[in-house]
């Protein structure tokens, strides 16, 4: 039997939201036995979105998860898109039948880029898998290292201290893990949640299965959309009409 994946897509509000999730959503329906978990930071769901979703054809489900005032608040880096993957985590925890159903879990951001054998690679996750990141820091790539088909180490611009420092675009999860760990989530802490998260899961060196042809190919981007600021005031002027001058 082939498993289901839970493709989980944290997203928020702004003028990028419609595009990011259109080219998304036509990426996804060229993957097989996929459910996209759309997981929107805002206090409820967006008709905006709820309307674009079934264009796609696919399996999905929408859920709203707003970030705590808190952290809007935070001095240090603000930890984006957690309260939303923390939901979506729960959302598994809920409603998947681990007794029915062979699932993994991955983390695709509204604005990455993904390969399709990406998916072909995650599919057959026994605990964990890793995989090179495309296009993230100052290397411009986050990876596991590997010798003798085992991951050894990690190359990564930002280190910082971390057992696993990785992108979150850089590992899929069997979904048993989440309910082997039923309290383990996403920390709010900018900058570590992947290392927590994967800390939580009890996740050792030797669990990591390297995928895409031994952490030699980037089936994944973390590309960004360059950010078009709302203008501050808007001026309707009348068209010049053919003519009219
Ligand atoms: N995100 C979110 N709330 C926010 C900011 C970002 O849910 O306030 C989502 C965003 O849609 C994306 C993920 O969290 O899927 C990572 O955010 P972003 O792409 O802005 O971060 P970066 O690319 O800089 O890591
Ligand atoms: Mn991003």
């Amino acid at each position: 039997e082939v498993a289901l994946i839970y493709f989980i897509t944290p997203t928020y509000p702004r003028r990028e939201q419609v595009a990011e999730l259109t080219r998304l959503g036509q990426t996804l329906m060229h993957v097989p036995r996929l459910h996209w978990i759309v997981a929107d930071d805002r206090p409820d769901c967006s008709q905006q979105t709820m309307n674009l979703l079934p264009d796609f054809g696919i399996p999905y489900t929408y859920i709203a998860s707003p970030m705590p005032a808190i952290y809007k608040r935070a001095t240090d880096a603000i930890p984006r898109g957690v309260s939303n993957r923390r939901a979506a985590i729960n959302w598994i925890r809920l409603n998947h039948n681990i007794d029915d159903t062979k699932a993994v879990i991955y983390f695709g951001d509204d604005d990455n880029t993904f390969h399709l054998d990406l998916f072909k690679e995650i599919r057959t996750t026994k605990k964990i898998s890793m995989f090179p990141v495309g296009l993230v820091g100052e290397y411009a790539i986050s990876s596991p290292i590997v010798e003798k088909g085992k991951v050894v180490g990690f190359f990564d611009s930002w280190p910082a201290k971390r057992k696993f420092p990785v992108d979150m675009a850089g590992f899929a999860i069997n979904v048993q893990l989440l309910f082997k760990y039923p309290y383990a989530t996403m920390p709010y802490k900018a900058g570590f949640e992947e290392d927590r998260f994967l800390s939580a899961l009890s996740i050792q060196l030797e669990d990591i299965e390297p995928k895409a042809e031994n952490c030699t190919r980037i089936l994944v981007w973390h590309t960004q959309t360059a950010k078009k600021p709302k203008p501050t005031v808007m001026v309707r002027s009348k068209a010049a009409l053919p003519g009219s001058l």
